[in-house]
């Protein structure tokens, strides 16, 4: 396959700048350039530019071969389509309807945000005989549009939720309240790190929560600062694509 230079320029300067900004803030929080992976939010792109990225992404000493959908229907066409190394993240609220496409081609669900669902994918995944990793999603900010336990359910409920042999709980995923100013999403990245470390001092064996799932295009930087391992980055990489690709 072929794509065109102007559209292979694009996606490697977009990129280049993403790292840039993510090794930046890592050096201010001092802390290593390898403990924040980019996860390439794909849901905005076309295929081809996909495929392009993987080309321009997929080879030097960061390969970037994690991408992230918000809509498992996509994920999945998506995931069929493309090649098998990529790891494929899913960011979206899921319907307990479609959690046997989360377990055929997730690598991580980010979106766990309800005690049914845990139940519904713990099932589908013994049924598939696999141990699917997951993250719970977590409503920090409080916002009543926003999915995800609330802080305090998570606290209340968390020995009985860690109790889903067939789910590998990594860690907690939040989103920042929009805004356009990324200060403004850092008492909700330091509150997602602080319940982390509240849960994880609880000693409950095999419970480690490594991964912090947060920050986007805007607000990544602050995020990283706050102690993310994983960001879902999407506009920032498809800006200014030409016309023609
Ligand atoms: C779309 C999306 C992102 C990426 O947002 P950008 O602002 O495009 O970087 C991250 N997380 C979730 C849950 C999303 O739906």
């Amino acid at each position: 396959m072929t794509f065109s230079e102007s559209l292979l320029n694009q996606l490697a300067a977009n990129l280049q700048q993403v790292r840039q900004r993510m090794h930046a803030a890592c050096l201010r929080s001092g802390r290593p350039s390898d403990a924040v992976r980019l996860v390439a939010v794909t849901k905005t792109a076309q295929v081809e530019w996909i495929r392009a990225f993987l080309q321009v992404a997929g080879s030097g000493p960061e390969p970037v071969i994690d991408l992230g959908e918000n809509r498992p229907q996509q994920l999945a066409s998506r995931s069929r389509e493309l090649p098998p190394s990529i790891r494929w993240h899913l960011i979206g609220h899921l319907q307990r309807n479609k959690v046997d496409l989360a377990v055929a081609h997730c690598s991580l669900v980010h979106s766990v945000d309800s005690e049914r669902l845990l139940q519904a994918l713990n099932a589908e995944a013994a049924k598939a005989q696999r141990r699917l990793p997951i993250l719970l999603e977590v409503n920090v900010s409080g916002e009543t549009q926003k999915h995800g336990f609330s802080p305090a359910e998570l606290e209340a409920r968390f020995e009985s939720l860690v109790q889903n042999p067939h789910l590998d709980l990594q860690g907690l995923m939040t989103m920042a309240p929009f805004a356009d100013d990324p200060e403004l999403a850092r008492p909700t990245f330091r509150g997602l790190r602080e319940l982390r470390d509240r849960l994880v001092s609880r000693g409950i064996p095999g419970v480690h929560l490594p991964h912090l799932s947060m920050g986007m295009s805007g607000d990544f930087e602050a995020a990283i600062e706050e102690g993310a391992t994983l960001v879902r980055v999407g506009s920032a990489l498809w800006d200014r694509i030409p016309p023609s690709a």
